[in-house]
């Protein structure tokens, strides 16, 4: 999961309906999220002696406890410690589609020596939630755990299927949850479109939310290996096709390159919409490089900055060298890794063809190394924003909801290419300059996963209701 920074200001708010609110009395949403929260951090689920399986098959006891039938809880994966789990909350019309609810129960690893606290013990500490996993992303597990149960405690039937589907494998390491979902049990989880809790999500400067970003896009994953070899020979007679120079040139031109700017509905959205947050300067650029045809001046200036670069175009660059075999012998191979960003749609043969034009050198063989299935972009449906404003309403009123392409990856991408849109949204605010995930410390303040809990919650109640004619 990653979040992005750079935003304005905004405070909090109360509008549920009558009825939600007496069976809310009933149901202690506050008690049960921090409950489900800490049974999630308190179960390892890192790759290396973690297990996703007994924290599904808790979680699938909590559903099993609320009275959902037990053929629509479902635990299942490749083996024994890497499981997902399934639960299918039947809806009033069977004959739409399902919407897929989806996070991810595996996290990074944890060293309890780089951490002030036991990285697996909940602890709450200066109006925090600690552990691994609070903001990657065991909190919007929780929430969408929560939400359903109170859903159920208010006898509400959605009007048509909703999926929940907490998985594993996401952070690497271990066989990947949605992608074997999605080889041997596609009607599980099969969806007209996705809500993904990691991926975007709602910003905050010193705890007041200013942004609810909806990642719609990501970019897709490239790695290709350049290799040089030669016969070698006497360092004490060089020549000029020596294979670390050669290998050198192709790095350096492949740097120099630039690719063409390209738009999709998303950055052009993302531009557009952020503008307002920026000083009248950047906004202006920000506004003139996204509107057609473009303006050249402006997208030179925003190429200069790292984000709104990756954002325009597709990125390569250098992330590993090897060469020679001693200090006394001409090298006899010379490699590197090349990583790109893709912008989705730009095909993988295509990028190496424009590689290998751009090296111009025959002696550098390209070898892909790894090459992520394509990651179109969700349309931006208007159904959909409706809801998420409608719901951030409980994190802060006119919160301005900003659509996102995503320059790493998640799982939203397995469920893209499958052809189900995917819009990542988690509803529990992190300060732009607190994010942890991944790291040491991880935590997530709990009035916002309160808030986020809440978000949730409408958010499901808006999707899952039937629609007016
Ligand atoms: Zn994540």
């Amino acid at each position: 999961m990653i979040r992005f920074a750079r935003h304005a200001v905004i405070a909090v708010c109360a509008a549920v309906s009558a009825a939600g609110s007496l069976a809310a009395q009933a149901f202690d949403q506050r008690a049960v999220g921090r409950a489900v929260f800490k049974e999630l951090i308190e179960t390892n689920t890192t790759p290396s002696v973690g297990n996703t399986t007994k924290a599904a098959e808790l979680i699938a006891a909590r559903f099993r406890a609320a009275g959902f039938p037990v053929a629509d809880i479902v635990v299942i994966g490749p083996d024994e410690t890497h499981k997902n789990l399934i639960v299918r909350i039947r809806g009033a019309d069977r004959t739409r589609k399902p919407i897929l609810l989806l996070a991810h129960l595996d996290v990074v690893e944890a060293e309890r020596s780089d951490w002030s606290m036991d990285p697996f013990a909940f602890t709450e500490r200066d109006g925090f939630y600690y552990g691994r996993g609070t903001q990657d992303v065991k909190g919007g597990a929780a929430t969408l755990v929560t939400a359903l149960l109170r859903m159920r405690a208010e006898r509400f039937t959605p009007a048509r299927d909703l999926i929940l589907a907490l998985t594993a494998g996401e952070e690497g390491g271990m066989p990947n949850g949605v992608e074997w979902l999605l080889a041997n049990h596609r009607d599980l989880i099969d969806a007209e479109y996705c809500v993904n809790m990691d991926g975007g999500g709602a910003d905050s400067e010193n705890g007041i939310p200013i942004a609810l970003n909806m990642q719609a896009a990501e970019k897709v994953y490239f790695d290709v290996t350049l290799t040089v070899r030669d016969k070698g020979g006497h360092s004490s007679l060089p020549r000029r096709d020596n294979a670390i120079n050669t290998l050198a040139r192709a790095l350096v031109r492949i740097s120099d390159h630039t690719f063409p700017v390209a738009f999709n509905e998303i950055t052009r959205a993302y531009f557009l919409r952020s503008a307002a947050f920026h000083s009248a300067a950047l906004a202006a650029d920000l506004r003139a490089a996204a509107t057609e045809p473009g303006d050249s001046a402006a997208i030179r200036r925003l190429s200069d900055d790292a984000w709104f670069n990756a954002l325009m175009r597709t990125t390569c660059t250098a992330t590993l060298l090897s060469a020679g075999h001693a200090p006394n012998a001409l090298p006899q191979t010379a490699t590197a890794n090349v990583n790109c960003r893709r912008l989705p749609g730009l095909a993988s043969d295509s990028l190496i063809r424009i590689l290998t034009s751009v090296i111009a050198d025959t002696s550098v063989a390209l070898t892909i190394l790894e090459d992520a299935p394509q990651s179109p972009p969700s349309p931006l449906r208007a159904d959909v924003e409706a809801a998420v404003r409608a719901a951030s309403e409980a994190i802060a009123p006119g919160l301005p909801l900003i659509p996102t392409m995503e320059t790493g990856a998640t799982d939203g991408l397995y469920i893209r290419n499958a052809g189900i849109p995917t819009y990542g949204l988690s509803g529990i605010a992190i300060d732009t300059d607190d994010i942890r995930s991944h790291g040491r410390d991880e935590r997530v303040r709990i009035e916002a996963f309160e808030r986020g809990q809440e978000f949730t919650y409408r958010l499901l109640r808006i999707i899952s209701a039937p629609v007016t004619p």
